[in-house]
């Protein structure tokens, strides 16, 4: 709690942990699945299910595992120019 604001960039391996985007190394709140630039990609019919992140839930799994293909062909999109 002292001075200083570190957050893009930094890495707090305690403060939560990676986003669950296969390959992203982003350290992120606890709660959040992803971190922000994939999780705003995320449907939201997805999202109300995923938020906040239940790694051990099987609806979770599930969600995560149709939430990355839709945040995948967003981010490959962008990508492309
Ligand atoms: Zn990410």
């Amino acid at each position: 709690m002292s001075a200083g604001t570190q957050y893009a960039g930094s890495n707090r391996p305690d403060d939560g942990h990676l986003c669950d985007y296969p390959g992203c190394r982003q350290s992120i709140n606890a709660a959040f699945p992803m971190c922000t630039p994939h999780w705003r990609h995320v449907p939201e019919l997805l999202r109300k299910v995923m938020f906040p992140r239940k790694p051990d839930d099987s609806g979770y799994q599930e969600a995560l595992r149709q939430a990355i293909p839709a945040v995948r062909e967003v981010v490959d999109k962008g990508r492309k120019k």
